[in-house]
């Protein structure tokens, strides 16, 4: 791998996890290059390395490892050459009357609703469609990667495509250093009034004004002008209002003047339709037994989902391999936490009793209907294909006087996975569910 080529997989790593701003204001400016043992990442001046050390060094550096270049120590360099290309300078934005970064790929198509987040889902639209009528301020708090980010860039996308509105949107922490910046140039009445001026303030992760009293109290001048006028308000945050502790009374109190709306994890049924509309965004392709793994392991977060599936395209890319099971289980081995786990008849007979919804001592019976002698068949062939026991020793666990049974079973389940890819795929699971269960 050359030097770009490893940068391009870094920045793939950190785009999971960087909000577009940071990606934006540290990222996109450096140059890399590769001497030795060191990736050398230049920038145009200290301010830089600064801000990359702070919010993006450790995140590279997990990203290294992951890559497996763990070896490669970071070296900064100030490169004044470098040419910078301002946010607020790309035309898209300006064109449509948005002050801040919002990310376009961030739409209400390419949300998946699901019932941890129908709530704010809703919400989000009603304001979308007629900003400042009801829920004023709009309030969304919930953990990290669920989506909060996600649906105010949906609605700054929906009411800019309409044209009919001036928006800014800004995080917590960018608010914050522009008031500090506007106090020490003296400009705190133009930073007044342009914020004063819009239709829609978004302010994405409000929780960082907390125990900042000059920020909250411009904040509470901005926002009552706003709310006087009907003007939208949006806010995110990591927490409900009542929790942020170091917080002005009057602001909590407005915080609840609207709708508090919160987000929760996803269940597996929307992590795998989310992942599956990632997949189809990013026009790849990715077997139904990968996509069930993923959306059953990584279960906290969505952004942590998106990850491994990045990472997972990432790999493949670059070894220009299909994604199968193994490279799945071998990269994301971390995030999975998949153990070698030690099989037991018994184990098997529990597992596949309850996937077959029929009772574990089933398995040992003699009853011959079909509901139950084939569950019992799949487990005798798992138990041979999965456990180091012999014939004779298996056949005891499942109360059968000579291995001759467990000898037909073997060989019937395996003709049967030979000839039906439905059925074959159904053991696959099992086999999948017994591993990491
Ligand atoms: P938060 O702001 O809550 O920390 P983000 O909005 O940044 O989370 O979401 C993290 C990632 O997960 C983003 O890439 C986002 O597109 C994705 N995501 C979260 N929820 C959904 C969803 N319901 N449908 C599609 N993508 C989602
Ligand atoms: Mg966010």
């Amino acid at each position: 791998m050359d030097h770009q080529q490893i940068w391009e997989l870094i920045k793939l790593q950190l785009s999971t996890q960087l909000a577009p701003s940071k990606m934006g204001a540290w990222i996109e400016p450096v140059s890399p290059s590769l001497e030795n043992n060191q990736l050398c990442l230049s920038l145009p001046s200290q301010f830089f390395i600064d801000g990359l050390k702070n919010d993006c060094e450790e995140k590279i550096l997990s990203a290294l490892k992951s890559l497996n270049l763990p070896h490669l120590q970071l070296e900064y360099r100030v490169d004044t050459s470098i040419i910078l290309f301002p946010e607020t300078q790309k035309p898209a934005p300006s064109a449509k009357k948005i002050d801040g970064f919002i990310d376009e790929r961030f739409t209400f198509e390419n949300f998946v609703v699901g019932p941890s987040n129908e709530f704010c889902h809703a919400a989000s639209l009603a304001v979308a469609e007629q900003p400042g009528a009801q829920y004023n301020p709009l309030y969304i708090h919930g953990g990290v990667g669920l989506g909060k980010t996600h649906l105010i860039n949906a609605i700054a996308n929906q009411l800019a495509a309409s044209g009919n509105y001036k928006i800014a949107y800004r995080t917590g922490e960018h608010f914050t250093n522009e008031l500090i910046d506007s106090i020490r140039t003296q400009k705190t009445s133009a930073f007044r009034n342009k914020y004063r001026e819009v239709d829609i303030l978004i302010i994405d992760d409000i929780q960082f004004i907390e125990g900042k009293q000059s920020t909250q109290e411009e904040f509470f001048h901005t926002f009552d002008a706003l709310h006087k006028a009907k003007k939208q308000i949006i806010l995110t945050s990591d927490r409900d209002p009542s929790a942020i502790k170091h917080l002005a009374e009057r602001l909590r109190s407005r915080f609840n003047w609207g709708l508090v709306a919160d987000i929760q994890p996803p269940n597996f049924e929307t992590r795998m339709a989310i992942l599956k509309s990632k997949i189809a965004l990013a026009g790849i392709d990715l077997d139904e037994d990968i996509c069930f793994l993923l959306a059953s392991k990584i279960t906290s977060n969505v952004r942590e989902l998106e990850g491994a599936l990045t990472r997972l395209t990432a790999y493949s890319k670059l070894s220009r391999k299909p994604i199968t099971m193994e490279l799945a289980q071998d990269k994301l081995r971390d995030q999975l936490q998949l153990q070698a786990k030690i099989i037991s008849v018994e184990n098997i007979q529990k597992t596949v009793a309850n996937y077959f919804n029929i009772r574990t001592k089933d398995m040992r019976s003699k009853v011959r209907k079909r509901n139950i002698a084939y569950p019992r068949q799949v487990a005798m062939y798992l138990s041979k294909e999965l456990t180091k026991m012999s014939m004779p020793e298996i056949a005891e666990k499942f109360e059968k006087k000579d291995h001759t049974t467990i000898l037909y079973a073997h060989r019937k389940i395996q003709k049967e996975c030979l000839e039906k890819s439905d059925f074959k795929q159904e053991i696959q699971r099992l086999i999948q569910l017994l591993k990491q269960g």
